[in-house]
């Protein structure tokens, strides 16, 4: 792909003070000097790819995205390593799966190769953006978004596909201490057939209103269940979920509506080769429940690529019966589990170098 490179003027570069104290830069509040931009038209494809100045798109009103959500968009970091190596984790699988959720929002693929490129070339130039603490990183955030002007419902004709970066604190501040899940009924987030394995906006927006009750029950986050039988348990809105069961690595099957997390396949095949046994299969709410409390059921854990490895402490469950409301809770304890805790070291040693992945691909190093 053809990269035009803008040159940006000294007096426009934003100051890097903001990386002396990576723990205060938390997630999503800063961003780099640059942005990488291409456009997409029927007759022309991909044309126009340039690296330039980080600054606002001018829309139309009636711009397609803004008013029937045809987005999607990935996650990925770059990791600063002790000899200052710049390393990304497993980013082919990040841009396969982008031309996944391309394809399911009826939008336009791109070439592998080339949306790599992309994000190669703009970290390159931002490197000195990758925080230097283990933990913080460099979060990079490809997105696409339907620009045709017109209020009639169909796939657009015109896309911008584009790629920011922000300086990201360490997701656990104070430690890596285990968070609480609220298990409900009440609301589900995808269903098979629908866009659940695709990585789009309209899935957070969708989500909000649970996460709301999550928090007024005093949890974290949701942990969704099945849309059919509100029983059988997905994942947790931005992160997949697995539980230690008879010391078994398990975690929900694919089923149609879960997203196809990269830290959740990393875990597993990372799991089996440290010699854990791992299992990909339905988990009902209630198998989890009642293994907790008789011991079968010793850790539960989320896996994404904002904390790569929550360890979870609780999990509450609200349901409605015929009686009405219900709430009943299970705790894993307050600190993580020994297998939870374990992944974590061996994923974050790997993320910085200090240790050979465990298969080839895992680790591109920006040079
Ligand atoms: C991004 C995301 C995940 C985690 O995927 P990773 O590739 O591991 O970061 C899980 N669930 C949802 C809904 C997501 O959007």
């Amino acid at each position: 792909m053809d990269i035009e490179i803008l040159p940006i003027e000294k007096e426009n570069m934003k100051s890097k003070d903001i990386l002396k104290d990576p723990d205060s830069l938390g997630f999503g509040n800063y961003f780099t000097d640059r942005m990488f931009v291409v456009k997409w038209t029927e007759d022309k494809g991909w044309h126009d790819a340039k690296i330039k100045k980080y600054e606002d798109f001018v829309f139309d009103p009636a711009t397609l995205v803004l008013h029937y959500g045809q987005e999607i968009f990935e996650g990925l970091k770059a990791f600063r390593s002790k000899n200052g190596d710049i390393l990304l984790f497993r980013p082919w699988e990040n841009v396969k799966r982008m031309n996944r959720s391309a394809e399911r929002m009826s939008m336009p693929t791109m070439k592998e190769e080339d949306m790599l490129e992309a994000i190669v070339e703009l970290v390159k130039l931002e490197k000195d953006w990758v925080p230097d603490k283990r933990g913080a990183s460099l979060y990079i955030r490809p997105t696409m978004i339907a620009t045709e002007k017109g209020l009639g419902v169909r796939p657009s004709k015109e896309y911008i596909f584009f790629v920011i970066l922000s300086p990201s604190g360490p997701y656990f501040k104070e430690g890596f201490k285990p968070i609480t899940l609220l298990a409900t009924d009440k609301y589900v987030r995808a269903v098979p057939g629908g866009v659940g394995e695709a990585k789009t906006g309209g899935n957070y927006a969708a989500s909000l209103k649970a996460k709301k009750l999550a928090k007024n029950y005093g949890c974290a986050e949701v942990l969704w269940l099945d849309a059919y039988n509100k029983k059988f348990i997905e994942e947790v809105g931005a992160m997949n979920i697995a539980f230690v069961i008879n010391d078994v690595i398990t975690t929900p099957r694919l089923d149609g509506s879960i997203l196809h997390g990269i830290t959740r396949k990393s875990v597993l095949e990372m799991g089996k080769k440290l010699g854990f046994k791992v299992s990909e299969r339905e988990i009902s709410i209630h198998e989890i429940m009642e293994g907790a409390q008789n011991g079968s059921v010793t850790e539960c854990f989320g896996l994404g690529t904002a904390a790569s490895i929550a360890p979870v402490g609780e999990i509450k469950y609200l349901h409605y019966e015929e009686t009405g409301e219900n709430i009943t809770s299970v705790k894993f304890g307050d600190k993580p589990g020994k297998i939870a805790e374990r992944l974590y070291k061996e994923l974050q040693d790997i993320q910085y170098g200090e240790k050979e992945p465990p298969f080839e691909g895992w680790i591109l190093k920006i040079e």
